[in-house]
């Protein structure tokens, strides 16, 4: 199939015409549907610690977790309570419940315990340096620019925003301030994932042909009102940003280069409450100056729920499924006719040591390898797989 390439000025009028206005902008979103504010919900299905974690250490950084949803009460306060240099502040929540009982399990006191409304108060705290923000992620950009203004570091969420002037807002507000950006790729600090990156740096497969991403599952019935997921205004296009972007971000990280490329194709099923405002699956092909290809798959609407990172090379092959997630990676190589599992540690560790790297940069001035920028670059990707999809075209980046 012959694609003809889109130009620049035609892309440039697809991400900010279309996609800003009929996607992403945020006042768009269908009556009925979650707001594009902070609110309160309901106790996510988290177990709290049994006994508050030790004190932390001289020197810790003090964090507020923003947003205590599943992602921050399950894995966020937990890291932060196991990491070294860091710990747990503050809350953030619009659920005073909720938040009075993540405090008492954290050791909180009460005035470490935040709503949305005092959130700049957070300014005369100096229990708390950095701020973790875990909101839907529609919100990432307003609340990262709060953070700022408090004078507080941020380690925001992935997507980092859902659109790249809400990115360079993020970074401009980081700069600024003269405050840390970090955002919060965990699989840049979990043993599978960096294992395939060395190998992938030292050709063990040799020069990469092509790379197969796969992060779908079925979403059971739910509707914009009820999920933020759902929801244009808090999720942009839907799967592609909440899971697909660990696709994306494979294939950047294990193929070491940008694509010249992309091709991409969005459904979005009539008729069905779960899609009435984001899409179902997004398809991408992708192009790289080396001549490698890769194909990115998420879908919210696709069983079995796979998470595939599968890399092929002129010498043999590198797949890891499940590839990105909590727990459970399994990762092989095959070469020369023969395959081998490889180990190469305990995926548990990504969560605290991501933390434990921000608190690094915070307090030796090191390198953070997971940016803003990279964020933003992420971002922009995102923009053109949409871009390319509304249009129907291939777009030369
Ligand atoms: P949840 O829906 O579980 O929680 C979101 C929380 O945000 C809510 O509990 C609420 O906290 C707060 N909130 C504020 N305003 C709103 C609103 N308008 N609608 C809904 N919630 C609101 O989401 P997750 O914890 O799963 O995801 C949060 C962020 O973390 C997202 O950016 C997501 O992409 C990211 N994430 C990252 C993962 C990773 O592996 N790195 C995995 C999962 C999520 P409160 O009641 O305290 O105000």
């Amino acid at each position: 199939m012959t694609l003809r390439p889109i130009s620049r000025r035609r892309f440039l009028q697809f991400t900010s015409a279309s996609l800003a206005a009929s996607c992403l902008a945020p006042s768009v979103f269908a009556a009925g549907s979650l707001p594009r504010r902070a609110i309160g919900m309901p106790f996510p299905n988290v177990t709290l610690p049994a006994t508050p974690p030790p004190a932390p250490a001289a020197g810790s950084v003090g964090f507020a977790v923003v947003g205590l949803g599943y992602y921050g009460m399950a894995i966020v306060m937990p890291a932060l309570a196991r990491a070294e240099r860091c710990h747990v502040a503050a809350v953030v929540s619009g659920n005073p419940d909720k938040a009075a009982r993540a405090a008492a399990a954290y050791g909180l006191p009460d005035d470490a315990i935040y709503s949305y409304d005092n959130f700049a108060a957070l300014a005369r705290d100096e229990r708390v340096e950095a701020v973790y923000i875990v909101l839907p992620s529609g919100l990432h950009a307003d609340w990262t620019e709060q953070a700022f203004a408090a004078g507080k570091h941020v380690l925001c969420e992935k997507p980092m925003a859902l659109s790249s002037a809400e990115c360079t807002r993020m970074i401009s507000a980081s700069e600024s301030a003269g405050k840390k950006l970090m955002i919060g790729y965990r699989c840049h600090f979990e043993p599978y994932n960096l294992h395939a990156m060395a190998l992938m740096r030292e050709q063990a497969i040799g020069k990469i042909r092509s790379i197969e991403t796969l992060q779908q599952y079925r979403m059971g019935p739910t509707s914009p009102a009820d999920n933020w997921r759902v929801a244009r205004a808090l999720a942009g296009g839907g799967p592609l940003e909440d899971y697909g972007i660990y696709g994306l971000q494979a294939a950047l990280y294990l193929g070491g280069e940008m694509p010249t490329h992309i091709r991409a194709v969005t459904t979005q099923p009539a008729n069905d409450p779960r899609f009435a405002e984001t899409f179902a699956s997004v398809r991408t092909e992708m192009q790289f100056p080396s001549g490698a290809t890769a194909t990115l798959f998420t879908s919210y609407d696709t069983e079995p729920g796979r998470n595939l990172v599968a890399v092929q090379g002129e010498l043999g092959s590198l797949v890891m499924e499940p590839a990105t997630g909590y727990d459970g990676q399994r990762l092989s190589l095959t070469k020369n006719g023969s395959s081998e599992e490889l180990a190469p540690g305990d995926p548990a560790v990504q969560f605290h040591r991501q933390c434990d790297h921000f608190a690094d940069a915070i307090r030796d001035g090191s390198e953070i390898i997971v940016p803003g920028e990279m964020g933003l670059r992420d971002v922009r990707l995102m923009e053109a797989i949409y871009a390319s999809a509304a249009a129907g075209e291939e777009i030369a980046l």
